[in-house]
């Protein structure tokens, strides 16, 4: 994005379990960093699902969405039982949300973890391949599900991850699909990426089949820089990446379309420990610190940013990452965000 520090309006969603506690850390930290933000509180969830609304949003909070086109979110819950749809594929789908995007790096030797070197970047398409919804009965006991591949799609998530590592100082792109078997679906994926590599001789491109990316990706993670990969594929190995990084805590992601975009912590609304007061807020502090660089704030996110690694280089560390021996002191949801607000 332009670098500007013009006010931007943004809808916040809270979310359910953990979601509220991690939001008003996050939150205290945008403010306390002159973040020009305008927030909007928006309903969808957990309340919204068990009011009778099986879409889990409520339209006042489209009409919000469509004003602000930036989002800051929350985990939710969806209800158990059947006929509550997603909310995350209905945001995606309806919004045009088309790249998952991704960052997950270790931060060894501060935070344990198996792989000190990693700094990966997974970019997912976001709205084709099998979660296009196309799913078929064909006889009782035979079923179908259509992969949708479209050359368009490929091209925008394709050059999305080359001009991502061309602005972020990525050397690297990777892609991984299975054409060996699937030669028309990831075949078209492939050959899209040949075709792109070819403007970006400033980055250098490689491709894997997905089950031996995957593989290699979980063994040797330092070895990768950006992954671009296609839908079902992207889901599967950001979860790998993110947990071998460490606590799932700490990730953020961003959903990005031509006209919104939308920013979360990559776990779920962590039920069991909701309303403790001990929940890491980095994810969410990650996604925020990724809206702030996306809508230009660039001075503000590396500020936060910085503040949040200093925090924990300094051994302050909410329990799911609290280690005898690495740690200093074993902080609440709060006292993190207030030793992140110090170091402002
Ligand atoms: P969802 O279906 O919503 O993705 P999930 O089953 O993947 O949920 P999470 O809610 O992500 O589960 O939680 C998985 C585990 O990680 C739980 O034990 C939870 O307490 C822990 N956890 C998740 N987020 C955090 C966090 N921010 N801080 C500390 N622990 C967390
Ligand atoms: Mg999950």
């Amino acid at each position: 994005a332009e670098i500007t520090d013009k006010k931007v309006k943004v809808a916040i969603a809270e979310g359910d379990g953990i979601g509220p506690e991690i939001m008003s850390a996050t939150m205290d930290i945008l403010k306390a960093a002159g973040a020009n933000i305008e927030t909007e509180l928006i309903e969808l969830g957990e309340q919204v699902y068990l009011s009778g609304n099986t879409s889990g949003i409520k339209s006042e909070s489209w009409d919000v969405i469509n004003r602000t086109k930036l989002i800051l979110k929350a985990p939710i819950t969806t209800p158990q039982g059947k006929g509550y749809k997603s909310l995350n594929v209905t945001l995606r789908k309806s919004l045009g949300l088309y790249a998952n995007v991704r960052p997950v790096s270790s931060l060894y030797p501060f935070v344990k973890t198996h792989f000190p070197n990693m700094d990966v970047v997974i970019i997912r398409e976001n709205e084709e391949d099998l979660y296009a919804g196309i799913e078929h009965q064909q006889t009782q006991d035979v079923v179908q599900c259509l992969k949708l591949i479209t050359r368009p799609g490929c091209e925008r998530i394709i050059r999305y991850a080359f001009e991502y590592a061309r602005a972020y100082g990525r050397k690297k792109v990777t892609c991984m699909v299975k054409d060996n078997i699937m030669k028309l679906t990831d075949g078209l994926f492939h050959q899209v990426f040949n075709e792109i590599a070819l403007d970006y001789d400033d980055i250098k491109s490689d491709s894997q089949i997905i089950d031996i990316g995957a593989a290699k990706l979980a063994a040797h993670p330092e070895n990768y820089d950006v992954v671009v990969t296609s839908n079902l594929y992207g889901d599967i190995i950001s979860d790998i990446a993110a947990e071998i990084a460490g606590s799932v805590g700490m990730a953020g992601s961003a959903n990005i379309g031509a006209n919104v975009a939308m920013f979360e912590a990559i776990h779920g609304s962590a039920p069991d420990i909701a309303g403790k007061n001990i929940a890491n807020p980095s994810g969410l502090i990650n996604a925020a610190v990724l809206m702030l660089a996306h809508i230009g704030q660039i001075k503000i996110a590396d500020k936060i940013k910085n503040a949040w690694l200093a925090t924990l280089e300094q051994g302050y560390h909410t329990s799911d990452i609290y280690q005898e021996g690495i740690s200093k002191k074993k902080v609440s949801t709060e006292e993190f965000a207030n030793e992140v607000i110090s170091r402002l």
